[in-house]
């Protein structure tokens, strides 16, 4: 089964790609953990889309698809995937088409997490991830069983993002709006989308698009 998960920065994309992963094998695409781990390997690739991250603007479609189309030749997704952050552009989403159907491959289904704006900002100020194995948490919604270390590994070091700051959220939220809202329209004329309500808590997001997905 190959997804798309839509939404804002903040609204749940990659909590429930993770958890999609975990439980059915599905392997998660996500584009902004890719780019932000070519930006600490020091690769071309990074330095280039680092300065756009920070400013919480887009990077150019030529490189996210290209290292989209490298990402799903490989043998592990042949067992499905999840696209979480991509595509992005109406522009993403005819190529993701036009590679799909090059290689033989569909979509089964869009999926939007809707979330209001003031809880997308809230939800990215306070979000941190454990630096060993990725595992998200919220200082709010989602604090590790015991404090200071993660409730999958046992690490104690956590990061937070560079642009999960006020300001630079402005920008993406403004992304979003301009360019990455549009992909509703395309998906919806194919029939293929479907909204889930995201401001419920986890649990009962991934229920519903458990339920969804019929898995
Ligand atoms: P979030 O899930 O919070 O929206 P991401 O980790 O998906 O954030 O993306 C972080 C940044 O990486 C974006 O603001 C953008 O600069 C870049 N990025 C990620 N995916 C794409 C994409 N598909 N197209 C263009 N830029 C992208
Ligand atoms: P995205 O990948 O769409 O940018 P994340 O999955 O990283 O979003 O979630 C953003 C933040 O909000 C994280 O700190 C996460 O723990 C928290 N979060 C995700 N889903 C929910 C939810 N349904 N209710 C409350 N907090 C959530
Ligand atoms: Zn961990």
């Amino acid at each position: 089964m190959n997804i798309i998960l839509l939404g804002a920065p903040g609204a749940g994309k990659g909590t429930q790609a993770r958890r999609l992963e975990e439980e059915y094998g599905l392997i998660q695409i996500s584009t902004g953990d890719m780019l932000r781990a070519s930006i600490k390997k020091g690769e071309p690739l990074g330095l280039e889309a680092k300065q756009l991250m920070d400013k919480g603007t887009l990077v150019p479609d030529s490189l996210i698809v290209r290292m989209i189309e490298e990402r799903i030749a490989e043998p592990d997704c042949a067992k499905g995937f999840i696209l979480d952050g991509f595509p992005r552009t109406v522009a993403q989403a005819e190529a993701l088409d036009a590679m799909l159907a090059a290689r033989g491959m569909k979509l089964d289904a869009v999926i939007e997490l809707v979330v209001d704006e003031d809880k997308l900002v809230e939800r990215v100020s306070g979000r941190f991830t454990c630096a060993k194995c990725g595992e998200g948490y919220h200082d709010s919604f989602k604090t590790p069983q015991k404090a200071g270390v993660c409730d999958s590994c046992g690490s104690s070091e956590f990061t937070r993002r560079a642009d999960d700051n006020a300001e630079t959220m402005k920008a993406r939220l403004q992304a979003f709006h301009d360019q990455t809202a549009p992909i509703l329209p395309y998906y919806e004329t194919k029939g293929a989308l479907k909204s889930i309500d995201g401001m419920a808590d986890m649990d009962a997001v991934y229920d519903e698009l458990v339920q969804l997905l019929g898995l």
